[in-house]
């Protein structure tokens, strides 16, 4: 990255004040989050990706728990990572100068918030919550394993012997319902309340950052295009081009956890 593009990027961060930022897998997989997609996408023989989803968890939900419980315990071992810490130091820095800011991930493993992330929307929900299916009441559930029934099970080993489990096993809500993780699976919509969230951050905002995502899904592609429709100046953070590199003012090349505390380390009367 040269200089000048770093300083003019650092000086239109000194003079926002409505940020946003969208940040996707890229940023967790510096943690060690695995993304369960392309190559390394199996869990057991399954593609993990069609354990996340409606029809998964209608066939055997017992399973979907499984792979949840492996997830939640592979979460549990990863810790936020330089970026994360930058993000939210950024974060505490803008608020205290009495500006807005707005993070919006598609991460669901929690690193942004043990980070200090304070006004997040989570557009994919979290690894840490569990919804009723009877009442819909959402939980806190850092429970590992979700229930004692689930202890050493969710092994990603192909020659784990398979065991269903039945509906008593699974977690139950105090109202007697069965609870599903929190997230939101392929196929279904993501929540109203989070995406005007979302919107409301981005409309209007001095400076986007786009940090590990390709931001080609909607809702996140449709966060450029509404930024730059107030004069918005976009940042891009990725490992490499994505679709809307093209649309941004900036793009610094390679993982946040090595690019962000350096960036977003403003003048040293700035800094926090
Ligand atoms: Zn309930």
């Amino acid at each position: 990255m040269s200089a000048t593009s770093r300083e003019r990027f650092q000086s239109s961060l000194r003079r926002a004040r409505k940020i946003a930022v969208l940040t996707g897998a890229g940023v967790s997989a510096e943690s060690g989050i695995p993304t369960f997609r392309g190559a390394g996408g199996l869990w057991r023989r399954y593609q993990a990706t069609s354990l996340a989803s409606p029809e998964a968890w209608q066939r055997d939900p017992g399973l979907v728990w499984e792979f949840y419980n492996h997830r939640r315990e592979r979460a549990l071992g990863c810790r936020p990572n330089p970026g994360h810490h930058a993000l939210a130091r950024l974060e505490a820095r803008f608020r205290e100068a009495g500006g807005v800011f707005t993070l919006i991930t598609q991460n669901i493993d929690g690193l942004h918030e043990q980070a200090g992330a304070r006004d997040l929307v989570r557009l994919h929900g979290s690894l840490w919550q569990v919804r009723c299916l009877s009442c819909g009441s959402v939980t806190e559930n850092r429970g590992v394993p979700i229930t004692p029934a689930f202890a050493g099970s969710g092994s990603p080993d192909p020659e784990t012997r398979a065991r269903r489990f039945t509906a008593a096993e699974l977690p139950h809500c105090s109202c007697g319902g069965v609870q599903r993780p929190h997230v939101v699976w392929f196929g279904e919509a993501l929540k109203e309340s989070d995406l005007a969230a979302a919107a409301a951050g981005v409309d209007g905002c001095d400076l986007l950052l786009v940090v590990g995502t390709s931001a080609v899904v909607y809702p996140a592609a449709g966060f450029v295009p509404l930024a730059k429709r107030h004069g918005a100046l976009i940042a891009e953070i990725n490992v490499e081009p994505s679709a809307v590199t093209s649309l941004c003012d900036f793009v610094f090349t390679g993982g946040a956890g090595e690019i962000l505390p350096s960036l977003l380390d403003l003048a040293p009367a700035l800094a926090p």
